[in-house]
Parts: C-alpha cells; structure tokens; sequence
C-alpha cells in the first residue's frame, strides 16, 4: 500500500520496530548498528532505561498543564541547564527550528531596543537552521529555500569560517551574529580554532549578539556538553534541541546579559514548549550523561573512531579529509556519494551522507569500544570498495 505521509523525506525501505543503545532491529528482526542517532537525537541511545523510567513515572502522574502555570520539572531543567551552560535563563520550545526562532526574535528586539528599525543578523553560508520560514531564510543552502521566495529579510551572508568576511559587513542595521559552532548539515566544518574567539571579539567591538545554534554539536556530543565549551567564549544565546530529549521533543533557547531581559510577558510562547513530560525526559538525559561519563566517552571513542579511519582511508586518493570533533564525525570524498547509504544500510549499517560528499557519523555516545571497532572497519571497507566500483 502506498504511503498518504508527505514525501518530504526520500525515505529508505526499512522500518524499525526496537532498539536497544546503538542496535535497531528491523520488523524481519534484521539488526542494524545506528552510527546516525537519528540524526544527533538519540545521544543515550534506544530504549535508555533512566528515559524510559521518567517518561512513564511523568505519564504516570501529569503530561501536560500549559505555561499558564508554573511547572516544577521545567523550572529545574531551567536550572540545571543554566548550571551547565553558564547562561542566565531558558525559553522551552518544542524543536530546532522553535529555539532559532526564539533566538532571532530575542535579536530582533534587542535591536529594536537599540532604535534600529530593522534589524539584521549575521548567518554563513552552508549554514542549518532550520525549516521554518525565519530559519529558512537563515539557512545557506540554495536547494532547499527553492520555491518558497519570498524568503524573510533581515538577514546578511558571509562564507564560514571568514573572519575577514565578518569584519568586512559595513550594514549599520546587524545586531548579531547566528553559527553553528561546527556545520552539520553543511558537512561537518570544523572552523579555525579561534573562530568562535574572534566573532566574540567582533561582538563585543560592535555590541552584536553572539548566538550559537547548538542543536546538533550540544548535548555532549564534540566531547563537551556544548560544543562553545572547548573555548572560553561566553555566548549571549544559544539554541539546542535534537538530543535534549533523546526523542522526547523539546528544544530550548538559553540567554545570558542583555539578551536575556528580551523576551517578556506576551512577547513570545509556545502552548508545548517545556511541559512536565518533555521536561522530564531532559532532566533524565542531563542526569545520565554525567553519571555515565558519557561526555568524555564521546571525546575518547571519537578520537579513535577518526584514527582508524584516517589509518584505513587517509592516503586513499579520494578521500579528501577525515574529520570532525568528539561523535560528530565526517569523511569527505572527492565526489558525491549518497549511495552509500543504501549500500551500508544492506550491511546493517545506518549511516548519512549530507552536503553531497561527506559521509557524516553521530553515533549515539553509548557506543561500545567493539562497536567504534566495527563501525570504522565496515565503513572504511565499504568507502574503499565503493570507491573501486565508481573509478
Ligand atoms: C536539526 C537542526 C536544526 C533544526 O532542528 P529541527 O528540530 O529539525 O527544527 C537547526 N539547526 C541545526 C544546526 C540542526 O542540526
């Protein structure tokens, strides 16, 4: 029977019935080794026992009660996630995309604020955001802001990783600056190391707002709870969302300074947005992540997973870098190369190819030693035959 769901994602032919940490079974009971989470979701991976235990103890007493009120699991979340970001305070959303959203209006009124009637943010090419029509129009990609002219204004773009670009911007209107500590969707870029440094400089110059969009490198996944935390800028926003929950919906938009005193009564809301359930689902990940060590476990088996992979593929003529940072992971090709996702996925193997050529890795940071063994053995494997057969 055919499907009635929205084509908006060319689906793979494979439907999963339960997982257990990094393995998926398939209804035929087929198991799959998930090197994607997916997508930097699942960072505990499935079936997390401490997740499974608060979600049903929550649904067991209140899901949901509205802001209306307050709500005690979204208050403590509050607290925990200032106590490990050092940010001031917290807007609870339901996605990405919502805590982008959150972000560009906390800027926008700040510049109001500032008496600057149309404010404008900095955002880089090649950079996600998301697929709302604000995050969209932030997005750099071309191919996916096709046919939804007119796109929203307020927005000037630069190349990543271009500090001179950023100095360059002469438009009296910017008030800030939104990145993505590393690219994801735009291929796992990793910028200079004093690249986030140097835009805080320009910030401070210039009375911009630093905001970074953590939504795929926060929550442990480089090695650090967020990814900002490898330098010692002080971010005023960041957004999370994708792993906060581990599937649990919930995204967050977390401020400090002035940025922080932008979003009053009745300026922003979300019916959802930090319910005692999600809520709940969140202070469990917070709890497990540091009990299990599983940040430093994310540094660790990502360094040896990228080791591998540089022994087996590094001198390949065409692969042209290994990279990444903790469990975010890439292997850029010297073409396109999203076959490969088919061709692992009939070895049990779950893994994404984004920006045409980069194989992207985010395994879940649960990951065994034998499991980081197995997926850099199978995959180089794989990219070397693929590659023999496409010369
Ligand atoms: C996934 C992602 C988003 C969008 O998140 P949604 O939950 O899909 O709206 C935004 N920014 C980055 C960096 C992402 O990886």
């Amino acid at each position: 029977m055919p499907s009635q769901v929205m084509p908006t994602y060319a689906r793979l032919p494979v439907m999963f019935e339960r997982g257990e940490g990094a393995w998926l079974w398939d209804k035929q009971d087929r198991r799959y080794l998930d090197a994607i989470s997916g997508i930097a979701v699942c960072n505990l991976g499935h079936a997390h026992p401490a997740v499974f235990a608060a979600v049903c103890e929550q649904a067991g007493k209140l899901v949901h009660t509205s802001n209306l009120y307050r709500i005690e699991k979204q208050e403590e979340l509050a607290q925990e996630l200032c106590r490990v970001s050092g940010m001031e305070n917290v807007f609870f959303c339901n996605s990405g995309a919502e805590a982008n959203e959150a972000a560009l209006k906390i800027a926008r009124r700040y510049g109001h604020f500032r008496g600057i009637d149309e404010p404008a943010v900095i955002v880089m090419e090649g950079a996600f955001h998301g697929r709302t029509l604000a995050t969209l129009s932030a997005t750099g990609n071309r191919k996916v802001q096709e046919g939804f002219a007119p796109l929203m204004s307020g927005f000037v773009r630069v190349p990543y990783d271009d500090i001179a670009a950023v100095e360059a911007v002469a438009d009296p209107n910017v008030v800030a600056i939104l990145v993505e500590p590393i690219q994801g969707e735009g291929g796992i870029r990793v910028p200079a190391d004093d690249f986030l440094l140097q835009l805080r400089r320009i910030c401070d110059q210039r009375e911009w707002l630093l905001m970074l969009d953590e939504i795929q490198t926060g929550i442990g996944r480089t090695g650090k709870f967020l990814a900002y935390q490898h330098t010692f800028v002080r971010p005023d926003v960041i957004s999370v969302a994708k792993a906060l929950g581990n599937g649990v919906p919930i995204g967050a938009c977390l401020a400090s300074g002035v940025a922080s005193e932008m979003l009053t009564a009745g300026k922003h809301g979300s019916t959802f947005g930090g319910n005692a359930l999600a809520c709940s689902a969140a202070l469990a990940v917070l709890k497990a992540l540091s009990r299990d060590q599983l940040i430093e476990r994310a540094a660790r088996l990502g360094d040896q997973i990228r080791e591998t992979l540089r022994t087996a593929l590094g001198q390949h003529a065409h692969v042209v870098d290994v990279r990444g940072k903790g469990m975010m992971i890439g292997i850029e090709l010297d073409q396109p190369c999203g076959e490969l996702v088919s061709l692992a996925l009939e070895r049990g193997l779950l893994i994404n190819v984004t920006a045409d050529r980069v194989v992207r890795l985010l395994p879940p940071l649960v990951f065994t030693e034998e499991q980081a063994r197995l997926l850099a053995d199978e995959l180089s494997k794989l990219i070397v035959g693929y590659l023999k057969l496409t010369a």
